[in-house]
């Protein structure tokens, strides 16, 4: 009797693809723990009304599910044009915005349409650690430049990476993921420039701005919105999993030229978009007050928790801590990081090993959170 494919003792040769072979699926660590600081997310939950709201909506929708839902979510799209409008002073219309499940997804369709075979994409590290892997799941070659030791984008330097590699499409994060620095607008001017010189099969390159912490920037800080109007070959991208406390839901978009945006349309999937998710997003969108309500007070706790670590000495020496505009904090060093990462762990305090060697990267939590981070790191790292 031959055992089946999956007994044990018996591996199941599969044609995986080169690029993904011996490969581990993405994965921060989902722990059950009291303190949760590791993925960014908004700490505190949906409000009675907006869950009531949510849920409303969600039923009305589940009496059309026999149905295909809107493949065009012109209404999504236009809900998120307003909401784009309050929150930046920037007025795009509803065609000129494009959404899918997690920004996540938005960027894969913007490497599928503007990336693919012989096609690079250039971003600047450390950075958010996804992008290699879309560029891998779409056949594009994934070229890092270097972000300067203060975080920051060198204009010059910038400026020769584009020329040397021609990448299709070029990302630039801000707030940095996982560094928390944001690029003056100058310096996005400057790379949309670089762009247009870009002669990829006759044309310029594709820029496209992550602001998934966008919400957080201090006050003053611009938003890459502004820019749209000069550039057609600029998009601007955002998340309802951060500042906007809907992780859950699954919500990303993009705005963008229409010429930019009818090119996405293209290589979704149909009806990417359920029917359900729709119906939540847009619920969520008219109470975008109530969503944002928290988003000040984590500011605070973000400078305070800055200002916290920076007053931290190790031996005289003071912690590293970068600048930040986002809803979390990047410090170190430390010469055995996986260590303090367990010892926080061990006393009920997640945050994440990423960047650069030596730094940890925590998200600002409630106070109660960050009063637990703290102490725990004063234990654990001998503050
Ligand atoms: C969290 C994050 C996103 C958001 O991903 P979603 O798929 O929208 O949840 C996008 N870009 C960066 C840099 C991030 O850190």
């Amino acid at each position: 009797m031959t055992s089946p494919a999956s007994a044990p003792g018996r591996s199941l040769r599969l044609p995986v693809r080169p690029g993904i072979v011996g490969t581990e699926p993405y994965g921060a660590p989902q722990l059950d723990v009291p303190h949760l600081l590791n993925v960014n997310e908004n700490p505190y939950p949906p409000d009675a009304d907006v869950v009531a709201s949510i849920a409303a909506d969600v039923a009305a929708a589940a009496g059309t599910l026999n149905r295909y839902p809107d493949r065009e979510f012109l209404g999504l799209r236009a809900d998120l044009a307003d909401y784009l409008a309050s929150e930046s002073g920037v007025r795009v219309a509803p065609e000129q915005v494009w959404a899918a499940n997690g920004s996540n997804e938005v960027m894969l369709h913007l490497l599928q349409a503007f990336g693919g075979p012989g096609r690079r994409v250039l971003s600047f590290a450390p950075t958010y650690s996804m992008y290699p892997e879309y560029a891998r799941d779409t056949l594009t070659e994934w070229v890092a430049g270097r972000r300067a030791e203060d975080f920051t984008v060198d204009v010059d330097a910038a400026r020769a990476a584009v020329a040397t590699h021609q990448p299709s499409v070029i990302l630039l994060t801000s707030p940095n993921n996982p560094t928390g620095t944001t690029l003056p607008l100058a310096t996005v001017r400057a790379v949309c420039d670089a762009a247009l010189e870009v002669d990829v099969d006759g044309a310029p390159a594709v820029v496209v701005v992550d602001e998934a912490y966008g919400e957080f920037r201090r006050i003053g800080v611009p938003s890459a919105l502004e820019l749209l109007e000069e550039y057609p070959n600029l998009a601007v991208s955002r998340t309802m999993s951060k500042a906007f406390a809907l992780a859950g839901a699954r919500v990303g978009y993009l705005a963008a030229s229409r010429d930019l945006v009818d090119v996405l349309r293209v290589v979704r999937l149909p009806y990417h978009l359920s029917a359900v998710t729709q119906a939540v997003a847009r619920a969520a969108l008219r109470h975008s007050t109530a969503l944002l309500a928290q988003v000040d007070a984590l500011r605070t706790e973000r400078d305070a928790t800055v200002a916290w670590l920076r007053a931290r000495t190790r031996d005289g020496v003071p912690l590293d801590v970068a600048d930040t505009d986002a809803n979390f904090v990047l410090f170190g060093t430390f010469d055995d990081r996986h260590a303090v990462w367990q010892g926080l762990l061990d006393r009920g305090v997640l945050v994440r090993e990423t960047g650069p060697d030596g730094w940890l990267r925590v998200s600002i939590g409630t106070p109660q959170d960050m009063t637990a981070f703290k102490d725990a790191l004063v234990e654990v790292a001998g503050l």
